[in-house]
């Protein structure tokens, strides 16, 4: 079993995760943040500290959808370790619906890169 980060991250970047994770197997794309499941030991902390309701455990209804795109954006993108500011638009993309569909950024992101539209 392992936590996984689904749709409503997308856009955000909160990072709020990332701080609280005593084994820092979070991955960093463009615009989403996602879990290596081989990494994670199933620890529940970076749940609840989530503003945007955006991680769940494996076994949770709703989470089957998740595991293979963290599965597979786990290994192209980079490890993230450390909390860093909120993307502009994560307030206004929280909630949102169709997120994957219409501002999923696939691509590995860069050390200090921010999109220029989300
Ligand atoms: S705190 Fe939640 S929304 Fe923010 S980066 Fe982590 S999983 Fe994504
Ligand atoms: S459940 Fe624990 S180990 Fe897994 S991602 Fe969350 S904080 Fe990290």
């Amino acid at each position: 079993m392992a936590y996984v980060v689904t749709e409503n991250c997308i856009g955000c970047k909160y990072t709020d995760c990332v701080s609280v994770c005593p084994v820092d197997c979070f991955r960093e794309g463009p615009n989403m943040l996602v879990i290596d499941p081989d990494e994670c030991i199933d620890c529940g902390v970076c749940e609840p500290s989530c503003p945007a309701n955006a991680i769940m455990a494996d076994i949770q209804p709703g989470s089957a959808q998740w595991q293979a795109p963290n599965r597979e954006y786990a290994a192209l993108w980079p490890r993230i370790v450390a909390a860093k500011d909120p993307l502009p638009t994560a307030d206004a993309l929280n909630g949102k619906a169709r997120k994957f569909n219409e501002h999923f950024l696939p691509q590995p992101a860069q050390p200090s890169a921010r999109p220029e539209q989300v």
